[in-house]
């Protein structure tokens, strides 16, 4: 496994080509915006090195027999699967954002359930490349960026149809050697923290989108990749010099379009070409998984509810009934978000290619739930924060000798407490809630791992529902129920 400081430095060795304001960046590693992004997927790899946190953060190959970090790990068993989610509460409370490696760990997993599928019908070997692949990910402890939405201009379009080709990845040729695709991905979180990156298909297909059908991995520089960085709301608050407007100044999350201009993609690392019918599967594996993986976003809401009952205390109001019947209310939300990431595990069953899958009924209601309770709790803890959240003024008017001795006096609550911790926690409420932050928490939880209709339909379809119409017409005495 590798330490944060070898992640560190394996992301100095790439050459990515990513854009931002409209400048090429030089050095991504060190770029002030992007830092914080960075430092969130370097804690997956200092956790995984804490002894206290082995059980949760690291798994045992079952290629190699070796110690891997758990994001790199096929699921075996269900305690793998419970462990999943349990890891991501525990990234997302030590960081306080999406940190963002998990679309890889997804991807990966889903693989080992469709390129065996697909091996088994087709009599093809894309299984045996994938383990290939798989390996060189454990071996080198990598995080990958799990790129599956496409751009999808007119949505009422299949890919084929589409007046620009491109709006769905596609292979535009074939040869000895590989094949050359074309395309994008958008909205691809963590994509220039990541040394690899696995590109899936976004949709189901038919016939006519076979070019469309395509599952593959490239190292994340591969010549032809071009990475435009998404802006966030304060983002250039970053590049201040202090720390306090930032409200979490350590850690956050990112979200780049990915350009793919003719990139050629050697066969060993094509896991998917043409075989459209399985192109739905793969999306379904990895949606499923990455709903599970907004387990994410009930460590961040303990991050929340934390800051809430902080700011509670410091304004001398935590005692009051309605104040605690809010936490108690955020509390019931985030469990009960919790209880769906470890439910759709703990019913989780093995796959013919011996992976472990997650219940997709319960994973789907998991993120259906996340559509909307983090908002939920985001609106209490902004109630209980009161207005000053976004009325402060900045970090310098605390320093500049003319207006510091009027904030430190007229901005204090509990007199026990430093004026200075008060913002601090104000300004981490509105990072989370209206910031950077909110990204993740917010919007993310709405759009991520698919929009909440996307889970509706498969909640729709994956429900039982002549076994319960059957239970019910029997108790009332139909009888040929
Ligand atoms: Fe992981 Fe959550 Fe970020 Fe998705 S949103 S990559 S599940 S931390
Ligand atoms: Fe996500």
């Amino acid at each position: 496994m590798m330490t944060p400081q070898q992640y560190e430095e394996s992301l100095r060795r790439l050459n990515l080509v990513v854009y931002m304001f409209g400048k090429r960046i030089e050095n991504v590693v060190d770029d002030p915006i992007i830092r914080p992004s960075m430092n969130a997927v370097a804690k997956t790899y200092e956790m995984a090195m804490r002894p206290e946190y082995e059980d949760i953060m690291t798994a045992t190959s079952h290629i190699t027999g070796k110690r891997i970090n758990r994001f790199t790990h096929i699921h075996q068993n269900i305690d793998d699967l419970v462990k999943k989610s349990k890891m991501g509460r525990l990234l997302g409370r030590a960081t306080g954002c999406c940190f963002q490696r998990c679309v890889g760990m997804d991807a990966l997993n889903a693989l080992s359930i469709v390129t065996y599928d697909i091996d088994q019908k087709h009599g093809t070997s894309y299984c045996k490349r994938f383990i290939d692949y798989l390996t060189y990910v454990q071996e080198n402890d990598l995080t990958c960026d799990g790129a599956m939405t496409d751009p999808k201009g007119n949505r009422g379009l299949p890919p084929h149809k589409q007046t620009d080709p491109d709006m769905f990845l596609h292979v535009v040729e074939e040869r000895a050697d590989g094949i050359v695709v074309r395309g994008a991905k958008a909205h691809q979180t963590g994509a220039v923290n990541s040394q690899e990156v696995i590109v899936m298909p976004t949709i189901a297909m038919r016939a006519e989108d076979k070019d469309y059908a395509v599952s593959f991995a490239l190292p994340s520089d591969a010549e032809g990749i071009i990475y435009i960085m998404g802006r966030q709301s304060c983002d250039t608050r970053k590049l201040e010099a202090g720390q306090l407007d930032r409200g979490n100044p350590f850690f956050g999350g990112h979200e780049a379009l990915v350009v793919f201009d003719n990139v050629f993609v050697p066969w060993e690392r094509v896991f998917m070409y043409k075989e459209y019918e399985f192109a739905g599967s793969l999306v379904e594996n990895f949606a499923a998984y990455h709903r599970q993986s907004y387990a994410c976003k009930v460590g961040v809401g303990d991050v929340l509810i934390g800051a809430a009952q902080t700011v509670a205390e410091y304004n001398g109001v935590e005692r009051a009934s309605h104040v605690k019947d809010k936490i108690i209310e955020m509390n019931h939300l985030n469990e009960t978000l919790y209880c769906g990431c470890i439910s759709c595990a703990s019913e989780g069953h093995k796959e013919p290619s011996g992976t472990y899958a997650v219940d997709k009924l319960l994973a789907n209601v998991h993120k259906q739930n996340v559509t909307r309770f983090p908002y939920e709790i985001a609106r209490l803890a902004q109630d209980i924060a009161g207005g000053l959240m976004v009325t402060m003024p900045a970090e310098d008017d605390f320093k500049a000798p003319a207006t510091a001795k009027w904030l430190e006096k007229y901005y204090a609550g509990d007199c026990d407490v430093p004026t200075m911790n008060r913002m601090r926690i104000l300004r981490l409420i509105e990072n989370l809630t209206l910031g950077t932050a909110a990204v993740g928490y917010l919007t993310e939880s709405m759009h991520g791992a698919g929009s909440p209709q996307a889970q509706r339909i498969m909640i729709s379809r994956l429900v039982n529902l002549a076994e319960k119409k059957r239970a019910a017409q029997k108790l009332s005495g139909i009888e040929d129920a």
